[in-house]
């Protein structure tokens, strides 16, 4: 049975429907992409998965469990958006370590795992730096790491790399590549860009417009595509 399972999902806001009965699965350790032009419900998706969004109809199961009425908090799941909002006045330490503090975590045990996720992150000399002492992408990082450090079972990213130029999107892509293979978590992933969907993903959603054009494997979708708005999107041979 795959970890996590999106059935006959809609959502709507108010009278327009924004999903139209999507069905997704993805496996245990599994790196799912959300691909798909700017408006075609990605971010409403990852936010329903989240239960930052209630869902108008169907399902979604985590680990064989129905997670519909379950509150965020309790869903085993952390996010990292495209704008990740640091606190300025903290250090990137503190930073990492706020939400354990207000759950009450000890001190040492804070400390434990916060150096290590800086070590995974390869920011442990930033440490005792503000982010305005960072460049964007050990921003990036950081906001990783406030996601990392709980430990999830379920990882989702929106456009994490889509504020980085392009020389360190691509670098952050092998960091992202790298760091799921050590630690195995299930991730999903949503971006607009074909190439770092077809390097991360191991199997690829295309979106358009609500509904679901095609679930694949990255080698299914740009062999066969099933249409030509996903070949043209995934850039396949016609
Ligand atoms: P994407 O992430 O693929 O760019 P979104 O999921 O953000 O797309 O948006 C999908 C559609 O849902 C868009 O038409 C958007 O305007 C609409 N939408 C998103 N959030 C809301 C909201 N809170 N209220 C009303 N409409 C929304
Ligand atoms: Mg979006």
């Amino acid at each position: 049975m795959s970890f996590l399972q999106i059935i006959d999902l809609d959502k709507s806001f108010g009278n327009v429907e924004v999903l139209k009965r999507i069905n997704l699965e993805i496996d245990e350790g599994g790196f799912l992409v959300l691909v798909g032009p700017s408006g075609c419900g990605k971010s409403t998706l990852l936010n329903t998965i989240a239960g930052l969004e209630p869902i108008t109809g169907g399902e979604i199961r985590i680990g064989g469990r129905r997670v519909n009425e379950l509150h965020p908090s309790k869903r085993d799941i952390a996010m990292v958006f495209q704008s990740y909002a640091l606190y300025p006045n903290m250090t990137v330490a503190q930073n990492i370590g706020f939400g354990m503090e207000i759950r009450g975590v000890p001190k040492p045990e804070r400390e434990a795992a916060i150096a290590r996720v800086a070590e995974m992150l390869q920011i442990d000399p930033l440490l005792s730096r503000k982010p305005s002492q960072l460049s964007g992408g050990q921003r990036q990082r950081v906001a990783m790491g406030r996601a990392l450090v709980r430990d999830p079972q379920v990882f989702l990213f929106d456009e994490p790399l889509s504020n980085l130029d392009a020389k360190l999107r691509v670098d952050m892509r092998t960091e992202i590549k790298r760091l799921h293979q050590r630690m195995g978590t299930t991730i999903v992933y949503v971006t607009h860009d074909q190439i770092e969907a077809m390097t991360l993903a191991s199997k690829i959603a295309v979106l358009k417009d609500g509904v679901l054009q095609q679930f694949g494997t990255p080698a299914e979708i740009y062999n066969n595509p099933v249409n030509t708005f996903v070949a043209d999107f995934m850039g396949s041979p016609a």
